[in-house]
């Protein structure tokens, strides 16, 4: 068993754009609904102009309530919240909710169910003369590709044409940012990944700051320019995806975020010995300590072998790769993916190579260590 290491991967989506306005930043944020019980604490992050942000995390972490702490809907028991600069919430101030022009897309599509397609979309227009609001709802319809819908009423549309109606009311009203809560958790699945993309090059396409709450990491990955894990109302991590998936920042966030299997080392200059070999080590950890490395199955490769000690427990066929179980000589498991022509019988003993580009440690703790 051999570590080699992969071409230090580039992250493709810099910080570089520092100079652009914040459109909103959270400093420590707390909410707390019972006294004593924060749902969210100290959360900090800034969106800059454009960008897209997911929120990420288990059912129940925070992801709402943070939502509707920058709607102004919760009062903030601590921190601040700015939206182009400007304080909007502290623990003695709250901006109204309608002052802080955020466009919102909720899980429910809270269509008005009374009101046709054209009278949803121009609903916070009724400021503009009528035909500058006719142009305005034309422009978003066609936005989002609901063109010759416009006498429909909510019923007559499908669950993803709602929620297109629901984008288009939202960005009529030129908010500074969106805020949108898990946009398409009522949709059939087959239709989510279409979905995603639209809203991808439609928030592109103008520019728009989003913070985009999800539980599914896929979501999070295709959607972000960064990515803020939430667990338990505390921020994990906050990165572009490919350092949450590549080197998350604690044990919950590697779990959470993909398969990953921790192996359990010990701490040598500039190494640490496991059973899946050697590995370099970057962190500082002191000479003999314990720890856990992290490994994704996309970091180890498998290679029939009559003299290998791992063997193959069960494969897993995913169409577009085949997922491996692996058992170590000492009883420990660890995943593998190979292209979903490479298949190997389960029995089939391995070699196993580990390549990764960065070694993930963590101290040891019995949870992670045992298999
Ligand atoms: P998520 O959106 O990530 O699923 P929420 O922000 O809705 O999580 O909830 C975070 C925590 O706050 C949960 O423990 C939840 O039970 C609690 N919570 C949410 N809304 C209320 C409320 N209105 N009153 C009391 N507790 C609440
Ligand atoms: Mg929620």
């Amino acid at each position: 068993m051999i570590f080699m290491e992969k071409q230090t991967h580039q992250k493709m989506r810099t910080a570089a754009h520092s100079n652009r306005q914040p459109v909103l930043e959270l400093r420590h944020v707390t909410c707390a609904y019972e006294a004593g019980r924060p749902a969210i604490s100290d959360i900090s992050l800034t969106a800059q102009e454009g960008d897209i942000v997911c929120l990420l995390g288990p059912s129940g972490c925070g992801k709402t309530t943070t939502l509707r702490a920058i709607a102004g809907f919760e009062a903030i028991t601590a921190g601040e919240v700015y939206l182009q600069g400007r304080l909007v919430s502290s623990p003695s101030l709250s901006v109204p909710t309608e002052q802080r022009r955020i466009g919102m897309v909720f899980q429910e599509y809270a269509l008005f169910p009374h009101l046709r397609v054209v009278d949803n979309v121009a609903f916070g227009l009724r400021h503009l003369p009528a035909d500058q609001r006719a142009d305005q709802v034309n422009t978003m319809l066609a936005m989002v590709g609901l063109t010759g819908f416009e006498r429909r009423y909510p019923h007559e549309l499908s669950g993803g044409q709602q929620q297109r109606v629901a984008l288009a009311r939202a960005l009529a009203q030129k908010p500074v940012m969106l805020l949108l809560d898990e946009p398409f958790s009522n949709l059939d699945p087959d239709m989510t990944g279409k979905m995603r993309e639209d809203l991808l090059q439609l928030l592109r396409h103008t520019n728009t700051t989003a913070l985009l709450v999800t539980h599914d990491h896929d979501e999070a990955f295709a959607m972000a320019d960064r990515i803020a894990v939430l667990n338990h109302g505390q921020l994990e991590q906050l990165d572009v995806p490919e350092a949450i998936y590549h080197t998350p920042a604690t044990p919950f966030v590697a779990d959470f975020v993909g398969q990953a299997d921790f192996i359990p080392g010990v701490v040598e200059q500039g190494t640490v010995l496991t059973e899946l070999g050697i590995f370099p080590h970057e962190k500082e950890y002191s000479l003999g300590a314990k720890v856990v490395v992290m490994i994704r199955p996309d970091d180890v490769h498998v290679a029939p072998s009559d003299q290998a000690k791992a063997t193959i427990l069960a494969r897993q066929f995913r169409g577009s790769e085949n997922l491996y179980t692996i058992a170590l000589p000492s009883g420990r498991i660890v995943h593998s993916s190979a292209s979903s022509t490479s298949i190997h019988p389960v029995g089939t003993p391995v070699e196993l190579r580990v390549i990764a580009t960065h070694t993930v440690l963590f101290p040891q703790d019995d949870d992670l260590a045992q298999p």
